[in-house]
């Protein structure tokens, strides 16, 4: 049995996540990312020949492209990913744990540790398929499962060779707090957890603190999920966030991010988490607003543990940069399960690589 990939995004940079795994006949699409730049145009759903999408969670980089599909083409998310799709778009459901057949394809789902109602996505064809999505081993909130062995693995390396850990991030962000700040977060994602750490620091050292009312329901939705899809023992302190009264004239602000700017909080430093457009890079060196990450997505060594443990032959790094000093990087830990070209085959006893589209790295 051959599989066929084909990363139509998100190799080479981080870009919109589209990736068409085809095998049995069948195309199935993983994940429809919408560019992570307001404006920027999604090339990657031209002329698009699908059978089915799976959507793995409900980032724009990973769901923003569903408006390009056709409204008829089968979709499939799980039903808290669903909430973020464009109105009216029907949708299938997958499991937040479990197997599911898809177009004559089993498909087996696990908590991928990134975002509220997130799965990695593991096809049982030739050797496996395994593509983790947005995933991270380091949620406190968010467990991460152990997926099934499989021969190609597509990887998020969003953070590249970055290896620090979440205790080091939180350290490094706890610094600052004794000034007014505000936290632009996705509101499915690191919100979360940060709401609880936010939480006890602001009982720790007497700091005022308002976590905004979109947020407070998706902590509402996670506690009321199965607990095995949360960490175990978070209960008590989800709850006593969603019982904790906002602060008026909070020094501490935990925002859903829309696109916040200086601007907007003359009272308050922004302090960034995450991934930084160009325009926030250029307010960063401006010195306008804070930066320091708190990890959500595979740092190197974890990365690698993953790899490792599906027990890949192929393992292609995405969204991250693939020039130069970085290749060089992945090529020493990688070796020749170092994947990097966007069409390649496999079968159960051979692989082989396409010359078509060879790779060039998009800046
Ligand atoms: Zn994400």
């Amino acid at each position: 049995m051959s599989v066929h990939i084909n990363v139509l995004s998100g190799l080479g940079d981080k870009g919109p996540a589209a990736v068409v795994v085809e095998t049995q006949g069948k195309r199935l699409l993983l994940d429809a990312g919408g560019a992570l730049h307001p404006g920027d145009p999604i090339t990657w759903a031209n002329d698009l020949d699908v059978d089915a999408v799976l959507i793995s969670h409900d980032h724009i980089d990973h769901i923003g492209g569903v408006a390009q599909l056709p409204a008829e083409l089968p979709l499939y998310c799980t039903p808290l990913v669903a909430k973020a799709l464009p109105k009216n778009r029907q949708w299938r459901p997958l499991p937040e744990r479990g197997t599911i057949e898809v177009e004559g394809i089993t498909v087996t789902t696990g908590q991928a540790g990134h975002s509220l109602g997130g799965v990695w996505l593991h096809l049982a064809v030739a050797e496996g398929v395994f593509y983790s999505g947005d995933a991270c081993f380091e949620s406190r909130l968010f467990p991460f499962d152990t997926p099934p062995p499989a021969g190609i693995a597509l990887l998020d390396a969003s953070y590249g060779v970055y290896d620090q850990s979440q205790q080091g991030c939180i350290h490094a962000i706890s610094e600052h707090l004794m000034q007014p700040l505000v936290f632009p977060v996705p509101a499915t994602g690191r919100a979360l957890e940060m709401a609880l750490w936010l939480t006890e620091e602001a009982k720790a050292w007497g700091l005022t603190l308002a976590i905004d009312a979109v947020i407070r329901a998706n902590l509402a939705a996670l506690l009321a999920l199965p607990d095995t899809l949360r960490r175990p023992g978070t209960e008590a302190a989800i709850a006593s966030v969603l019982a904790r009264p906002d602060d008026t004239n909070a020094a501490l602000m935990l925002v859903s991010d829309r696109d916040d700017a200086p601007a907007q909080w003359p009272d308050h430093r922004l302090l960034h988490t995450g991934y930084l457009t160009p325009e926030r890079c250029a307010q960063l060196a401006a010195g306008d607003v804070l930066w320091q990450r708190w990890n959500v997505h595979l740092r190197a060594s974890h990365l690698m543990a993953l790899a490792d443990q599906l027990g890949a032959s192929h393992v292609v790094p995405l969204f991250t940069h693939l020039t130069d000093q970085p290749l060089s990087e992945w090529r020493k830990r990688l070796g020749k399960r170092l994947c990097t070209t966007p069409h390649f085959s496999t079968d159960a006893r051979s692989t082989t690589f396409s010359t078509l589209g060879s790779f060039a790295c998009p800046q």
